[in-house]
């Protein structure tokens, strides 16, 4: 029988209604693109193929899986593109097709086991449909088996990654028989000699062992029978590569090694299962600590069943799992006993997740033991298909992300440092902004620079808790960089009007002292203290220079009334009504160019020596200030503060007509502080009036009043510079 009649053959066992000219025409497919292609060991490509697709009817696959796994390798090595595929298959064939090429070019190094890890889930995560994973592993089962035929150095890599990636991956998805295949064909590559000498020592002791294990299966099968369990009962040689693994963890030799045989009682419903448990423990004694129930708390990759070991006949330890039909069937095939019986279903990647939900709960009905059957689903939805990201660094380790990470994520998952100057990201040789959300298989490779440092548009963003506290703690640091600035530039200035240096009384200790006696930690302290406002300049300069020593007095206070007011205002309160990058407290003055109210768009700037000036954003004295001094200020929601405008009023000039502008102010609960009235030549009148409002609204509905005033032409908001 041909290659492609047993596929059929096998096919038609487990799903009699399926599309079997489909098969027929990937296979022809498959020969044409193949044609005049053979492997290393002269056999015509096609073989490989076929193999797959034979290897994956053994896990009962569905008909689109078989198709897959017979048009595998036709996109990578031949002419045939994933379109032409798509149009002569259907959509999905060719994403299992495209999935199996994309996990086929992802780079294998040897790695750390945790790095190995983050690349299996890499693969399951890329995989999206579980049958594009499923595939894979038939596609490098069959590439095991006929490894001979390559040249030593792509066997010793191709086993190794078998064994770090695969093997453990088909163990996850409870495809044990795959696994164990794998394992022992990676053990004849990678460790010949052992490999040999226990291939050898085994078979030596066969026909014992084989005497062993009929003994012992019949005593079980006699114990079952007598309490009317009706199972079936199987024994088994271990494996070698976990023979081997028992040798070397236990120190023994293979004589040694008694319970390398374990027997498996496959019962017909859940109750016998702990009934023979039962029987078992009671024939034989049982091993402490070797008892697992994986049916109440079955494993992730939902396989159930229940272990144990005893003490058997002539003294050997052996194994014994026992579960039922349906635990088994999942044991045997995994993830793959799913896909069995639903044939024609479509919804490749929409569709599934909740197929896989439906099939899950209904694994769940039968878990009534099961403590939380949410956490369960969900804990299997993450293992399979991850809300992570995993993407490559430059040297190939892998690093694993939640999803929606941006290179900044990663920038601070390599280093604080790395993180901080983190400015651009070259992702697969493109180069990306910050804001790109990485996908799986992405190279990434971090663009620093000295200049570049966080601002709080990054936390939003970050994905990682990493990121975000680091960005916090930066965006800390330099606030409290700035608020020392500005408190020593306030220091030195109030020292300097009584004739003293703030270097020189750094250096003599004084200002150390103060700080100790301001109960500040340190000078450094003392500093960021006075910028955020906590203490005066004053304050420290009478620890200094005491009252009575200081003669000279602050000259200061010349001024205009306006100035006068201004200062009384801003210094009255305890809050000055503005957050500093978020921060209240800090002392802060109003620029008089353009005097912002509340409600207003500010700005500020940190002056020498007095404090942060919030100006307008459009003043036009503040956009020609320096910018490395601008720093970010808001309004302080809630603080009703004192603020002076000027407003220009242009009127008729007529009797009477002041005294009722004047009444206006007063209906809107608006004090004026200082007028300047001018009449001009052409019976017009220009007043200026400097008044004292709460915020912007407050001064709006004043302007308003004025504007409805018979007589009145027009009413604006001056800004300083135009005010005499
Ligand atoms: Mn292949």
């Amino acid at each position: 029988m041909s290659r492609l009649d047993q596929i059929l053959e096998n096919i038609e066992t487990y799903h009699p209604e399926a599309d079997l000219a489909a098969v027929r025409r990937a296979y022809e497919h498959a020969a044409a693109a193949h044609e005049g292609q053979t492997r290393k060991s002269g056999d015509p490509y096609v073989t490989h193929p076929l193999n797959t697709a034979h290897i994956i009817t053994e896990l009962k696959l569905d008909v689109a899986s078989v198709c897959a796994g017979l048009l595998h390798d036709a996109v990578e090595d031949t002419s045939m593109t994933v379109e032409e595929l798509s149009e002569e298959f259907g959509t999905e064939i060719s994403f299992l097709v495209d999935g199996v090429t994309k996990l086929g070019k992802l780079p294998y190094t040897d790695r750390e086991d945790r790095q190995a890890e983050n690349f299996r889930k890499m693969l399951l995560a890329m995989s999206k449909d579980i049958r594009v994973i499923l595939v894979k592993f038939c596609d490098r089962l069959d590439n095991m088996r006929t490894l001979e035929h390559m040249p030593a150095h792509k066997q010793e890599r191709i086993s190794n990654e078998t064994m770090q990636i695969y093997a453990p991956l088909a163990a996850r998805l409870g495809i044990q028989w795959v696994r164990v295949e794998l394992e022992d064909l990676c053990f004849k590559y990678l460790h010949p000699d052992e490999y040999e000498s226990l291939k050898t020592a085994v078979a030596q002791t066969k026909v014992e062992r084989q005497r062993y294990i009929e003994e012992v299966e019949g005593l079980l099968r006699n114990q079952m029978a007598e309490s009317e369990i009706a199972c079936e009962v199987k024994g088994r040689a271990k494996h070698l590569w976990s023979i081997r693994n028992k040798m070397k963890r236990t120190g023994r030799t293979y004589e040694e090694i008694h319970d390398a045989t374990g027997f498996r009682i496959v019962t017909e419903d859940l109750g016998q299962c702990y009934a023979a448990l039962g029987i078992a423990h009671s024939k034989w004694k049982p091993i402490p600590g070797r008892f697992k129930d994986y049916i109440a708390l079955p494993k992730p990759n939902m396989y159930q069943s229940l272990h144990t070991a005893v003490i058997g006949p002539k003294g050997e330890r052996i194994e014994i799992q026992i579960r039922t039909k349906e635990m088994n069937q999942v044991a045997e095939c995994g993830i793959a006993a799913h896909w069995k019986y639903k044939e024609g279903k479509s919804g490749v990647v929409a569709g599934d997740d909740e197929e896989k939900l439906a099939w899950l709960r209904r694994m769940m009905e039968s878990q009534r033991d099961l403590k939380d059957p949410a956490e369960f689903i969900e804990s299997v939805k993450l293992d399979l298909f991850g809300d992570e990201v995993y993407v490559f660094t430059p040297n190939g380790d892998v690093k694993s992300l939640p999803k929606g990470a941006c290179p900044i994520d990663l920038a601070y998952s390599v280093h604080t440092q790395v993180g901080d100057h983190c400015s651009g990201a070259r992702v697969n040789g493109v180069i990306v902004p910050l804001r790109y959300q990485l996908r799986n298989g992405d190279t990434v490779d971090i663009i620093t620079s000295p200049a570049q440092k966080p601002n709080k548009d990054w936390l939003k963003l970050v994905k990682t808790s990493r990121a975000k506290t680091k960005i916090r703690h930066k965006l800390r640091q330099d606030h409290r960089d700035r608020a020392s600035e500005l408190g020593r530039e306030l220091l030195e200035k109030e020292l300097r009007k009584f004739g003293r240096s703030y270097t020189k009384s750094l250096k003599s200790g004084d200002v150390e002292r103060a700080a100790t006696k301001l109960k500040c930690h340190s000078v450094e302290d003392l500093l960021c203290q006075l910028g955020y406002g906590k203490h005066t300049a004053m304050q420290v300069r009478e620890v200094l220079v005491p009252d009575d020593v200081a003669a000279k007095k602050d000259t200061d206070d010349a001024g205009n009334s306006f100035t006068k007011i201004l200062r009384k205002v801003t210094r009255r309160n305890n809050g000055s009504g503005i957050k500093v990058q978020g921060e209240d407290g800090i002392l802060v003055r109003y620029a008089r160019c353009c005097s912002p109210l509340p409600g207003d768009k500010i700005t500020g700037f940190i002056t020498r020596g007095r404090g942060v000036t919030v100006h307008t954003k459009g003043c036009t004295k503040a956009l020609d200030m320096d910018p490395d001094r601008r720093i970010e200020v808001e309004w302080d929601d809630g603080f009703v503060g004192q603020h002076p405008v000027a407003i220009q009023v242009l009127c008729a000039d007529k009797p009477g007509l002041l005294a009722t502008i004047s009444q206006s102010f007063s209906d809107t609960g608006v004090n004026i502080t200082q007028a300047h009235c001018r009449a001009t030549e052409d019976h017009r009148a220009v007043n200026t009036f400097h008044a004292i409002v709460s915020d912007l609204k407050q001064l709006k509905l004043v302007i308003r009043a004025l504007g409805r005033i018979n007589g009145v032409y027009s009413v604006d908001r001056v800004s300083g510079d135009h005010q005499s």
